[in-house]
């Protein structure tokens, strides 16, 4: 990174919508992004709260001049100021996603923003023309794609180390007792859990999306069909806790996502298993430093990051020597790592198409609205498929 830096002559000025004290995922890419020394935190709408916005700023130290009570005038002071911030990080609850991005690809500031991406699909398809006519970086945060096992996985299915794929099967079905228990008094629920912030379907967009991302990312198809059925378990629950969907691939192969929040015992849950005609492979996010390869014949060979033999992607995507596990807040600062040097690329005259490849992009957060979309239909209608 000191290299890239280097051409830039400053660290990138990085400006947070929501993500404050209050919120879930806000420390979580704080964490990222700090990682690499890429970025300084120097502005912030961080709460609706604005006591919990004041004193994120201050422990922080986000100067009080850069602290906004409305993220359109932060975008708006912040795209005046020769020092404003070259992006913004989107860590709102969803249903404002997208008025928040465009408020500053309009204000010429490249964005990062959480999943799901936007409200519905019709959001997401105006969004994506927005981006393609700006011309700014947008990325989607499906931060598991910045596993290095997750990156070899890929590596492993182009190489055509599976032979023709057949299967895919993902889950993001965990029951930790703060999602698998509807808390007793109703004002207490988190918006996730409210039929009115992201629709019954919420959980497809909250875990479902990862999911399916990586399905995507990893086996390189996408798929023509969906069909789903969804269920709530948890008492006095309004929104669904369970959902089973099926999908099909136009070259024959099936494919199927079960997310969960009632999956009780499981704390996280996240898993992908590919099956090719020749090989299968498995990974899971609480062993995330391995993969397991399963060949039609011969032994299973548990590949490990960090072990030679990789591409230099998936080399780089590891900090540490062999041997240290990663986990998680390093897999998401692999995103945040591309994303700035991608952005030195565009300020400096380089190509950023080299860093951006692997990427989560706004047509990546277009298909996961399309998936949530299709699959709500099919439940609707009792499972009937729904093309894609
Ligand atoms: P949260 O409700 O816990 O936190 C949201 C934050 O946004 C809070 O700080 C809140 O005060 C702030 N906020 C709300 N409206 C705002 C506004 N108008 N202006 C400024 N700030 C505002 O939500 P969360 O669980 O942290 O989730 C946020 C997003 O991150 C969601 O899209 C969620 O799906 C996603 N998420 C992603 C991951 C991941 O692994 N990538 C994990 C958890 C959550």
């Amino acid at each position: 990174n000191s290299d890239i830096l280097a051409k830039l002559g400053r660290r990138l000025r990085l400006g947070m919508v929501g993500g404050g004290f209050d919120s879930v995922i806000g420390e979580t890419h704080r964490i990222a992004f700090q990682a690499d020394g890429f970025y300084d935190l120097v502005a912030g709408a961080f709460s609706i709260d604005r006591e919990v916005a004041r004193r994120t700023a201050a422990a922080l130290l986000v100067g009080g001049d850069r602290l906004y009570d409305d993220y359109r005038e932060m975008a708006r002071r912040e795209a005046a100021r020769a020092d404003g911030i070259d992006v913004v990080v989107i860590a709102t609850p969803p249903q404002i996603h997208q008025e928040v991005a465009v408020a500053f690809l309009s204000a010429g500031i490249d964005v990062i923003c959480e999943k799901p991406m936007t409200r519905t699909v019709a959001q997401a398809e105006e969004l994506a023309a927005i981006v393609a006519a700006s011309g700014r970086l947008f990325v989607l945060t499906h931060c598991y794609s910045g596993f290095p096992m997750v990156r070899h996985a890929r590596d492993l299915v182009r190489s055509g180390a599976l032979g023709r794929l057949r299967m895919i099967e993902a889950e993001f079905a965990g029951g930790a007792p703060g999602v698998a228990v509807e808390p007793a008094d109703p004002a207490e629920r988190h918006w996730r859990f409210r039929a009115a912030s992201m629709g019954p379907e919420a959980i497809l967009g909250e875990v479902g999306s990862h999911a399916h991302h990586l399905m995507g990312y990893v086996s390189g198809l996408r798929p023509n069909r969906i069909c789903a059925r969804m269920q709530t378990f948890a008492a006095g629950r309004e929104v669904y806790d369970n959902a089973y969907l099926a999908f099909d691939y136009p070259d024959g192969a099936v494919g199927r996502l079960w997310a969960s929040y009632v999956a009780v015992g499981t704390q996280h849950g996240l898993s992908l298993r590919i099956y090719g005609e020749t090989a299968a492979l498995e990974w899971r996010e609480e062993d995330a430093e391995y993969l397991r390869l399963r060949p039609l014949h011969g032994p299973e060979t548990v590949l490990r990051s960090g072990q030679d033999g990789t591409s230099d992607l998936v080399a780089r995507s590891a900090r540490f020597r062999p041997g240290h596990p990663e986990g998680y807040p390093l897999a998401f600062a692999n995103l945040y790592a591309e994303a700035a040097s991608a952005l030195v690329a565009m300020r400096t005259g380089g190509d950023p198409s080299a860093f951006t490849a692997h990427l989560p992009t706004v047509f990546d957060g277009l298909e996961g609205m399309r998936m949530i979309a299709g699959a709500a239909a099919s439940n609707r209608e009792d499972a009937r498929w729904q093309p894609l």
